[in-house]
This record gives C-alpha cells, structure tokens and sequence, in this order.
C-alpha cells in the first residue's frame, strides 16, 4: 500500500467528470482512508474499513462507487434507464443527509442520479424522488424497507452495497432490518463495510455477507488518534470540576467544545453552571424537546453556543465530524466511550485536545481502565481551583469514609443516580452501570437543517480565543444543507 504522502487524487485514474467536482471541492490530497480504500474499491474487491466519519470516509467510498458506476450514466429522462444501482445504508437521518450532500457534489459533473431517503418524515416526497430513478441511493434501514414495502424502489439491479456506521446501526438494533435488505439484494455484488470499532458482533455481520474483504484500517482499532493531545486533570472534589471546566476552556481559549457529562441530569446543570460563569454553553441530552435540542445544536454549528455539554448518546446523534477540543467532565463508565469521545477530534490528520478530569479518591479504576484500553498511560496535572460556595452548587457528595451517603435537601450523585436505577444515564451498557431507560430514538434521528444553516468552515470564527491560542483548528462541522 503507498504511502498517503505519496498518493494525489490524479494518480488514482479517475474519470474527468469525478476528478474536475473533486477538483472544485478543493480536495487535494487524499486522506489516508482515501488513498488506501479508492484503489481496492474501484477494482471492486469487498472492503471492510475502520474508519470514523470525520476522516474522509465518504469520498473514499464515493468516488470509486461512481466511477465504477459511470458505464451506466445516461441522460436518458425515462427513470427506467436509472435503476438503484449502489444502496449506501446509514444509520440516522443526519448522516445519510450528509452523505447524499457529498455524493451529489462528487456527481454533479455525471448524469448519475441520487437520492436519499429516511425516516421520520413525510414519505411522499421522497416516493416522488424515487420515481425519477437514481443509479445511488442512500438510506436509513427502516425507510428503505418502508418504501421497498411499498413498491416504490426496487434493489433488484443493486450492484454495491455500502455500509456506513456498521458499529451504530447494530447499537441502534438495525441488525434485523439489515438482513432483510441484504436478502433483497442480488447475490453478486461489491459490499463495502464500514465502521467505527469492531465488535465481535461486528465481525460476524463482516463474515456472513462480505467476500475476502480488503482490510483497510486507518487507525489502530480503540487507539485514539494520535494527534489528539490527551490529558487528564487530577481535582479534589466533585465539587471542583465544574470550575476546572471553565478554567481550561478559558486558559486554552476554547471556542467550540463538547463536554461529556455521564448523566443528562449533570449535563443540564453544568451547562446552567457554565452560563452563569459567563460562557456560552447549552446542553443537549434526552430530557430536552426535540425542537430544543435542534435549536441547540444548530447553534453550536453555528458557533452561537461555544460549548456543548453533553451524554454520550446524544453526542453519537449529533453529526459533528471534527471538532478542536472534547472535555469529559466525567469520566465515562465504560473505557469504550472514551475512545468514541475522543474520535471527535483530531481527525483526518488535524490536531485535537482532549482534557479529562478526574476527582481524586473517586476515579482512579475508570482511569485505569481507560489506559487498559488504550494501552497507554494518559498524563495527569493536578488542577487546582477555587470552589466558592455558590447557593444552587452541589452539596457534598461524599462521605468520609467514601461511601455516597443520603444528603440534605434531596441531592442525589449522578454516579449514585445512575447506579441505582440507570434512570439518568443515557447511552450503550457497560459493565458497571447498564441503562435501565429507554435511549431517546431522537438522537438517532438527525435534525432537519435549516436554510440558513451554512457549513462552519465557511463562517469566520464566532469568536477569538480569549488567551490567544489562534493556532487551535477551528471545527469542521458536518451537516446542514448541501453546500453549493
Ligand atoms: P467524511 O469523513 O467523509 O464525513 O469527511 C469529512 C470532511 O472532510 C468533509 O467535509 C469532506 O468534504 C472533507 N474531505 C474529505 N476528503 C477530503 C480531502 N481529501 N481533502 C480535503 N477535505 C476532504
């Protein structure tokens, strides 16, 4: 395999048409995931790749599909002449809108046709698009088979299979629904197959529909990025960290931050802690309405709020592919949210901070096991903060014996809250504190971008770093319309 470094979108061969859009996005070199997974899929070997979304995954899976699907490009207006050709299964609404944003533009110089369709919104649109013909669909699982339901597509001429987030449609319970699509395919067929982390489920799936896959691996499975500067700071007391987040972010001049909380109860009341602390800070989780957690998020790609706090879950919705800097407020219960938390930043070769903090007496096993996982040690700094008392903050948690005990006025921990009754905790099982509740299905249903909303990386800073650390990358957010 080349060397990245070595490799240019040229020396790939594909088609003027692909090249010149390519060209126009102004895609020079090609992300390793790019430069390793276009040549093997455009000889239509099966693939199955590690890669998160935010590293150029798209394209590397989209260019080779439409060249090898330009024998079929006609211009003929009868939707006859444009069967589906190539079935790109994703799991949220968000994502299969953002891949169908990208292969549009990787098409717009072809006469290939394609549409996306997902659930959650009114189908007839969506009937009236398929009725046009389009050589790539991409799809959320349960629409697809709606409309399969229906009559209003057929598979039956589908040459490549893609799946994109492998990892979170099985989370999501989509395994059923896969296999019945992969049942309406025709047997010969290229699959591509892709994912964050692979489990051993995922393996299987891997084994039971890929043929002799082309590994392509981008980084080192549950190995962060290497890019990304990981840090944890030791504080004495829970009491302390709500000061410690808004010190780093002050120090480090952060200026779009997600912030993991274990709990959507702590998320809300750190972001109301931040607030009052003078920055911009909102809080998404499966407590809100949906159209507060839409306004949320839209105002954090528009760099209107500079943090979001946030549960793991609601982070796994939310269609933010490359972010500057990521702080887990908690420590997550399972070592494996670490690895997903962290993947937000520093991707497609771009640096990344991501700041931990863990009290001190308390968190010492998840840390350990986190650097189980990682299979490094994660450098520590004792954080020392000022915790004056503030009315509303919270109590002490911990007796002196380290045992959570009852307290006055009702406040309970969120370790406490979601170790008794998982009631609080969003998000995947993990050994130690599996999810009682139901996960919202709203975080799996990506918001509907507005109008107005524009790719961050068009936008100039919402704001400057308040200490000066301009050299930060600014966020790339994913999403909103398709950009022209
Ligand atoms: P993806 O992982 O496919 O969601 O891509 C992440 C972002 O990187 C998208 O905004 C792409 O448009 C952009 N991108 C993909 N490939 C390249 C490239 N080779 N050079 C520059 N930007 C790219």
């Amino acid at each position: 395999m080349p060397e990245p470094a070595q490799v240019t979108f040229a020396s790939f061969g594909l088609a003027e048409p692909i090249q010149r859009a390519v060209s126009e996005l102004g895609y020079v070199t090609p992300t390793p995931i790019q430069a390793q997974a276009i040549p093997v899929v455009m000889t239509g070997r099966d693939v199955m790749g590690a890669a998160q979304t935010g590293t150029g995954k798209t394209a590397g899976f989209a260019l080779p599909i439409l060249q090898r699907l330009l024998v079929h490009a006609n211009t003929s207006a009868s939707p006859a002449r444009h069967p589906v050709r190539a079935v790109v299964l994703a799991p949220t609404r968000e994502l299969a809108d953002q891949i169908y944003a990208n292969v549009r533009e990787y098409a717009r110089h072809t006469p290939l046709r394609t549409t996306v369709v997902f659930g959650g919104v009114d189908i007839a649109p969506q009937i009236a698009a398929l009725r046009q013909g389009c050589e790539v669909l991409i799809a959320t699982p349960g629409r697809l088979l709606g409309h399969v339901g229906q009559r209003t597509v057929s598979l039956g001429q589908a040459e490549i299979f893609v799946m994109d987030e492998a990892d979170r449609m099985l989370d999501m319970g989509f395994l059923p629904d896969i296999q019945r699509i992969i049942n309406l395919l025709p047997v010969k067929r290229q699959n591509l197959m892709f994912s964050a982390t692979f489990s051993e489920e995922i393996r299987k799936l891997a084994a039971s529909f890929l043929k002799h896959p082309v590994s392509i691996e981008v980084a080192r499975r549950n190995a962060a990025a290497d890019t990304v500067e990981q840090v944890v700071y030791r504080v004495s007391s829970v009491e302390a960290k709500r000061a410690a987040v808004a010190r780093l972010i002050r120090e480090r001049g952060l200026t779009q931050v997600i912030v993991f909380t274990n709990t959507k109860i702590g998320a809300s009341r750190l972001a109301r802690e931040l607030e009052r602390d003078g920055l911009n800070a909102s809080a998404i989780h499966g407590d809100k309405s949906q159209q507060e957690r839409l306004a949320t998020l839209e105002s954090f790609k528009k760099g209107e709020v500079s943090v979001l706090v946030a549960t793991d879950v609601a982070a796994r919705g939310l269609d933010i592919a490359e972010l500057p800097a990521v702080i887990n407020y908690d420590l997550p219960y399972s070592s494996e949210d670490y690895v997903h938390r962290i993947g937000r930043t520093g991707r497609a070769g771009a640096s990344g901070v991501a700041l931990s903090l863990m009290v001190a007496g308390n968190d010492e096993r998840l840390h350990a096991d986190i650097e189980k996982l990682l299979k490094r040690k994660l450098p520590v700094e004792v954080l020392e903060v000022e915790t004056a008392d503030r009315g509303e903050r919270e109590r002490p948690r911990r007796d002196h014996d380290g045992d959570f005990g009852a307290r006055s006025g009702g406040a309970v921990s969120d370790r406490e809250r979601a170790g008794r009754a998982g009631s609080d905790r969003e998000g995947r099982g993990s050994p130690r504190a599996r999810p009682a509740a139901p996960v919202d299905p709203f975080f799996y249903m990506p918001y509907v971008p507005s109008e107005s909303a524009e790719p961050a990386e068009t936008k100039p800073a919402a704001a400057r770093p308040a200490t000066g650390r301009s050299r930060r990358p600014v966020a790339v957010l994913l999403g909103g319309s398709p950009h022209k």
